[in-house]
């Protein structure tokens, strides 16, 4: 995935005191070869992160089923994690991997210094469900070297009530082998029964909880399809209603103390660096490598904003 807005502005999201909310998402139109439309949650106005969850993109079915093709297009300091709920996509990227992804597996992209790569559904597989994540790499890991890793079997906790796939991290005393570089957890929840259940939570970590396919009750609120429920830092555990065959995704860290600047693609700290990434990309560096795919293309980098960007820390209380 890549953020297409045509002109890409920092959100501003102010501290505040809360302790729960709900996000709704923003729609968002990917203008490259073949539009498809994706609710983006993540940065939103009201809250940046969660834990070093900088970026959530929810690709939904589309009344006309058009394929997403997303041409080369460069990335630094995080890690792109793509979980699909239905459909499939290949991945290629600059350092050769060529990667069809289906449900229940993870592609996990470390870009560290930096990285290319193009993302294809495939239209024989529809409709497409899923997300697209990014997370922001800390001061020690963003600027290893890139690396690409498939996941095909992920750990799975099977109870009376549900199945989780722990997709990255630790949850239900089971560990995810996908290469995480601050504590953080994904993992998708699917409900077997009419059941409420109670989730323990690790209290150093802020939560959400995305309903994909039904509305599913949060701590007794309703949240609709496709809105996130945010819990910051402090919760023991967390109640969640929901009908048989509903899913929803579980995301959550460690709140991420660095002070970061997202900017297009990149995930940097100063506005120098954004602008050196940008030229690199426009110079076609080998840095970022060359992406070997059917497209053939790569995505220019939009125009910088007049006015100088600034990093923001991620202030919450909780
Ligand atoms: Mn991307």
């Amino acid at each position: 995935m890549t953020n297409l807005e045509v002109k890409p502005e920092l959100l501003n999201c102010e501290s505040s005191n809360y302790s729960t909310q709900v996000l709704k998402p923003r729609s968002i139109t990917l203008t490259t070869r073949s539009g498809i439309k994706v609710d983006r949650l993540l940065p939103n106005a009201s809250l940046r992160m969660i834990g070093a969850w900088c970026f959530l993109d929810h690709f939904l079915p589309q009344d006309n089923e058009e394929i997403m093709s997303v041409a080369a297009h460069p990335h630094t300091g995080l890690q792109t994690v793509t979980w699909l709920f239905s459909g499939e996509v290949k991945h290629h990227d600059s350092l050769g991997s060529n990667q069809v992804i289906q449900p229940g597996e993870l592609n996990l992209m470390t870009a560290g210094r930096g990285i290319s790569h193009s993302e294809v559904s495939n239209k024989d597989k529809s409709p497409l469900h899923g997300v697209q994540l990014w997370v922001a790499l800390d001061e020690k890991s963003r600027n290893i070297n890139p690396k690409f890793n498939h996941y095909a079997d992920l750990p799975v906790v099977e109870t009376d009530s549900f199945k989780a796939r722990i997709i990255i991290g630790e949850m239900f005393g089971v560990v995810s082998k996908a290469l995480a570089f601050s504590p953080l957890v994904a993992a998708e929840i699917t409900f077997s029964t009419d059941s409420i259940v109670e989730i323990a939570l690790d209290e150093s970590f802020e939560y959400g909880f995305m309903p994909v396919n039904n509305v599913v009750q949060v701590s007794s609120q309703e949240i609709q399809i496709g809105e996130l429920y945010y819990q910051s830092r402090g919760a023991e555990k967390i109640e969640i209603r929901a009908r048989a065959d509903s899913k929803i995704l579980l995301i959550g860290g460690a709140p991420f103390e660095e002070e970061i600047l997202m900017w297009w693609n990149f995930v940097a700290r100063s506005h120098e660096e954004i602008e050196q990434m940008r030229e690199l990309w426009q110079a076609k560096s080998e840095i970022f490598g060359e992406v070997a795919d059917e497209i053939n293309e790569r995505i220019p980098a939009p125009s910088l904003p007049s006015i100088k960007l600034k990093p923001r820390a991620n202030k919450k209380l909780g």
